[in-house]
């Protein structure tokens, strides 16, 4: 008796549980998915707290890949600086691939000059990120994506500077030296652009805006020490910008180009891309070879682009 008693209990007893644990499935499942709804709603960049976080002791710098315009996206030791935000149709993707990293905060906002491929996005950028300072030529620009921006300063209450060559400071463990702009005139916003150099360990960048001939020759002047592993080629590779001697002083050993393909100006001009291949050094475009990454921890070089990846599966078929 005991024992058929036992053999009935255990037939029935499953069948609840079964359906016990089917009910506590559906109540855990609809809890699980109203919490997801609820963090998704209350906290939407949930998402970012899974993503790939920056190296201390390396510099990171990414060209970002905004069509025809300018920006550069740097980062080290946890301190970021954003150089540009291209047109504003590319603000979500420059937000995101900031975020990406982890980050919330730009510590050194940079608008070269008041151009909307070099500050269409300016004004989402400032409103998004919690922003450190911002370094921007105090020229006046009648444009409503100008205006934008400085609206977007003034909300957010951000400090603002307009730097002068020689002026220094540091993002992490790198050091940025201000190189121009010498004047600023409203005749030319292209020569007002704030032109920078980024220094870590052996490695040197040179971030020029749009700044042309004018400008290189005045930097040239002041006798700062302009020689640099990796130039920004200045105003997308126009002919206006990267004079041979300019060029020579900087003696790159990568020149990168920002640029949309099929851009209206025909950029690059075929005279620079002849010039900076007379000095030997790798060009590296945004419309042929999108978004381009290099970091350096001071001593080693690495360059990743969209290209990259076909570059490691050749390395593996090899
Ligand atoms: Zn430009």
């Amino acid at each position: 008796m005991p024992k058929k008693s036992r053999r009935k209990t255990s037939r029935v007893k499953p069948r609840k549980r079964k359906k016990k644990s089917s009910l506590r499935g559906f109540l855990v499942l609809t809890a699980v998915i109203l919490l997801a709804v609820f963090i998704n709603h209350v906290y939407p960049d949930w998402i970012y707290l899974f993503q790939s976080k920056h190296d201390n002791g390396v510099l990171y710098v990414s060209f970002l890949d905004v069509g025809q315009g300018d920006s550069v996206f740097i980062a080290c030791d946890g301190k970021t600086m954003l150089i540009d935000t291209g047109e504003r149709e590319y603000s979500d993707e420059i937000i995101r691939y900031i975020r990406r990293y982890g980050y919330s905060r730009i510590d050194v906002l940079v608008a070269t000059h008041a151009h909307s491929d070099h500050i269409g996005g300016m004004a989402d950028i400032i409103r998004y990120f919690e922003i450190g300072s911002m370094l921007m030529p105090n020229v006046q620009h009648n444009t409503q994506t100008f205006e934008n921006m400085l609206d977007a300063i003034l909300e957010k209450n951000v400090t603002v500077y307009s730097p002068t060559p020689g002026d220094t400071f540091e993002i992490g463990g790198a050091l940025v030296t201000i190189l121009a702009p010498f004047r600023l005139s409203r005749d030319n916003l292209n020569n007002t652009s704030i032109v920078l150099k980024v220094e870590y360990g052996e490695h040197t960048f040179i971030f020029t805006g749009d700044a042309e001939g004018d400008v290189e020759a005045e930097i040239l002047a002041t006798g700062f020490d302009i020689s640099a592993n990796v130039l920004k080629v200045g105003h997308h590779g126009s002919s206006t910008s990267t004079a041979e001697n300019f060029l020579r002083a900087v003696s790159p050993e990568i020149a990168v180009i920002q640029l949309g393909s099929g851009n209206s100006y025909g950029h690059p001009h075929r005279e620079v891309i002849e010039r900076i291949n007379r000095i030997g050094a790798v060009i590296y475009r945004t419309d042929t070879n999108g978004t381009i990454e290099i970091s350096t921890d001071g001593t080693i070089l690495e360059i990743k682009e969209k290209s990259w990846v076909r570059r490691l599966l050749d390395e593996i078929f090899n």
